[in-house]
Formats: structure tokens, C-alpha cells, sequence
């Protein structure tokens, strides 16, 4: 995968795709199918989260797990003879099931067979491995003391995701190449872009320079050609 810069349009501002963590999903699942950046574009395609000490800091940032926990989190992956690699691939293979779910989600499509199963066992594993406190409204509650309890977590609050309200909310951004998944919370409910001031401008910017191209040629056209 390449990481290679790619030259800005003109008047764009930094954006969250370079960002270690972005949160413009408005959801913790979203967000972590968004911790790849430019997931449509192999040639821009980059993984913005590598290796534990990484997802722990994302963890906290996403809201899923306090800095005492995440401290508390490193130093258990650090005293495990398990290595963490292990715990980390299977956060990324978690994350590449999701994709293809969130897509036929949003393409309105049946979600594909292989990934639904991998995500039912996640699910199942998910429930065995979390406590239910006995109060209401029941809720499972995963731990916070693994690489494998976040993904748990992240597992639960997928299932969360896709039975509850949001499911006809989530929304992925028509930036070429970009990918990235969001809660559309806006009233009109027609938010297109993972920012207006990443994908949104980039937009803007290709619509002007294409107008400005447009009005030279006529110009030009206008003007005939030179004796
Ligand atoms: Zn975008």
C-alpha cells in the first residue's frame, strides 16, 4: 500500500484523512471502519492505526475506553505471553468484515454470506465473553482488560448499530476514493460528505476548476482561430 502524498486542490484545508484518529463517523463502529484511510483508493490507501499501544490511544479517543483502562490495557498485552499481534489482527479482521456489511448496507444490498457468519461468530464469542449485570434495562458488558475486550466491545456495539435506529442513517461519503462511513444526523438527512471541509471542498474545488476550464474553452472557441 502506498502512502505517498497526494497534492492538495487548491484551497483545501488539512484533512482528517492524514489525521491518526478521526472520529467523523459519529459512531464507534463507524469510526473504526474509518481507521483506514481512502479504503477505495489502493494507491492512497493507509492504515492510520498500527499496533496495540495505537488501538488503546484509539480506544480512548473513540470513547470506548478510559486512559486509566487503556494504561491498564497496555500493560496486561505487555505482561501476556499471547502476543498482541494477535489480538491486532484480529481487530483488523474484524474491521475487514465490517466493511462489505456497511457497503451493503448503504448499497441497499443483501450483506455478503462470508462476512455475515464471520460477524454472527464475532457476535456469539462477543456475548460469551461479556458479563450481564443483573439490572435494566439488561445490557452485556463487555471487559476492558484486553485487546480481545475491545473488540468485543466494538462487536456488541455493531449489533447495536445494525438493530436499533440509526441502521437508515448510516451514510458513506461520495468522495472518490474516500469511503469513509457516517451517522448522518442532519434534519434534511442528506449529508454526503465525511466532512464538509475534506471531501466537501475537495468537491467544491474540483466544481470550480472544472467551470473555470469550461468558461476558458468557450472563451477560446469565442474568440475562433488565429490568422
Ligand atoms: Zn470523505
Amino acid at each position: 500500500m502506498s502512502k505517498q502524498a497526494v497534492p492538495r486542490a487548491p484551497g483545501v484545508e488539512a484533512s482528517p484523512h492524514d489525521s491518526g484518529v478521526s472520529l467523523v463517523g459519529g459512531h464507534p463502529v463507524l469510526d473504526f471502519a474509518n481507521t483506514v484511510a481512502w479504503r477505495l483508493d489502493p494507491v492512497r490507501t493507509v492504515d492510520r492505526v498500527r499496533g496495540a499501544g495505537a488501538w488503546a490511544r484509539w480506544a480512548v479517543a473513540a470513547g470506548l475506553l478510559t486512559a486509566g483502562r487503556a494504561e491498564a490495557l497496555l500493560r496486561a498485552e505487555t505482561a501476556d505471553s499471547t502476543p498482541s499481534d494477535t489480538a491486532t489482527a484480529a481487530l483488523i479482521d474484524l474491521r475487514a468484515v465490517l466493511w462489505p456489511v456497511l457497503d451493503a448496507l448503504v448499497d441497499d444490498q443483501e450483506p455478503p454470506a462470508a462476512e455475515w457468519e464471520a460477524l454472527r461468530r464475532n457476535m456469539v464469542l462477543a456475548r460469551e465473553d461479556a458479563v450481564l449485570p443483573p439490572a435494566f434495562p439488561l445490557r452485556w458488558q463487555p471487559g476492558t482488560d484486553r485487546l480481545d475486550d475491545l473488540r468485543h466491545a466494538l462487536v456488541l456495539r455493531t449489533e447495536d448499530l445494525l438493530s436499533g435506529d440509526g441502521l437508515c442513517r448510516v451514510r458513506r461519503c461520495e468522495g472518490p476514493g474516500c469511503g469513509w462511513f457516517f451517522l448522518d444526523r442532519s434534519r434534511s438527512g442528506t449529508r454526503r460528505w465525511c466532512s464538509s471541509q475534506d471531501c466537501g471542498n475537495r468537491d467544491r474545488a474540483r466544481r470550480h476548476y472544472s467551470r473555470t476550464r469550461q468558461r476558458g474553452a468557450s472563451r477560446a472557441s469565442a474568440a475562433g482561430p488565429h490568422p
